[in-house]
Formats: C-alpha cells, structure tokens, sequence
C-alpha cells in the first residue's frame, strides 16, 4: 500500500491540494487494515478499510466433536443429518472454525479481503461503502489507486472521500 501511495506522489499532491504541508484532522487521508470482522482498527469509518477474510469449509475426517459449532459466533456452523454445515449467508469469515478445530479438517477455501471505502464520522458521518466482499491482493491495490485518485482529482480541500463517492457516484467499477 505504501508503495502506490508512493508511486501515485500522495504526498506532494495532496500538499498542493490542500496548500498546506501540515492537514488537519480530518484531511488526513485515513488507511485502516484489519485482520478478522471484529474491526478492531474500525475500518468502517476510514477514507479506506481492508478486513481479512477466510472462507472456511469442512473436508475429511471429521470427528462430530462440536468444538466448531461451539465456537462460532454467529451460529452459523450446524449439524444436519449427522454432518457438520456451514451456513455461508450467516458465515463472517472470521477463521475462527478453522482455528480451534482439533484435527485440522476445518479448512480454508479461500482467503481474500473486504475491501471499504467512503467511511467517517464528522458532521456527517457516513460508514464505509464495500467495494468488494472478497478481493485478491491485487485487487485491493487496484481499489486504492482509484480511492486516491478519485480524492487529488475530485476532491476540493476539506471534502472527506465519503462525500466525494456520493457526488460522483463512485463504484466498485469507476476506474480513475
Ligand atoms: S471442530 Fe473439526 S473435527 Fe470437530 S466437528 Fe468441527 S470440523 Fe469436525
Ligand atoms: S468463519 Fe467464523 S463465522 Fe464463519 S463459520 Fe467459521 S467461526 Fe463461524
């Protein structure tokens, strides 16, 4: 992430932009990384938030030991006729099945990133948009060079990027 901040010259155009080297509070383009949905760093009120995410599902070998169905949260994880099910509309994708499962059958079917964009609080808050529920790594840098570009292009000195999405009607398909 730093290098396309780097390679989009973030610093120097945003100094223009804002004809002041030192932003205050809320011109400060804010990056939030998280590692599980608990959102610890609050991805959903930053310029731009990417949470971890693991999509679990059930191979071989299976014991019927319950610790996942315990352990999830969110109830999604049940048994039907004698088998261990995932409901994925309820699944968070937070890896914890995966984790405190015994004998190593809980696995990971895919791994990726929710990728957010457009969140702060202020005088209008505003949550975070998705941009996409589970992106490559290639992917979620494609997103915030269009998140940065969309900000030095659009933006008038002030305006947080959540309100700039609005006026232009950003997407997860504008390409800048
Ligand atoms: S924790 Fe693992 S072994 Fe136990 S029921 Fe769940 S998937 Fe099966
Ligand atoms: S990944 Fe998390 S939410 Fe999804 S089934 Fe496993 S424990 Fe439950």
């Amino acid at each position: 992430m730093s290098q396309v901040m780097e390679n989009k010259q973030f610093n120097s155009r945003q100094v223009s932009r804002l004809n002041t080297a030192k932003p205050m509070h809320h011109q400060v383009f804010q990056i939030s990384l998280s590692g599980c949905p608990n959102s610890c760093s609050q991805p959903q009120i930053k310029d731009f938030g990417v949470q971890g995410q693991v999509i679990p599902e059930v191979g071989e070998g299976c014991t019927q030991c319950g610790k996942c169905v315990e352990s999830c949260k969110e109830g999604a994880i049940n048994y039907q006729s004698g088998n261990i099910v995932i409901d994925y509309g309820v699944c968070l994708k937070c890896g914890q099945c995966i984790n405190i499962c015994p004998e190593g059958v809980m696995q990971a079917k895919e791994r990726g990133f929710n990728v957010l964009a457009g969140g702060k609080l202020g005088r209008h808050p505003r949550l975070a948009s998705r941009l996409s529920p589970m992106a490559g790594e290639d992917h979620v840098l494609e997103y915030l060079k269009s998140c940065v570009e969309l900000l030095l292009k659009e933006g008038k000195p002030g305006k947080r990027l959540g309100s700039i999405m609005d006026r232009v009607k950003f997407n997860s398909k504008t390409q800048f």
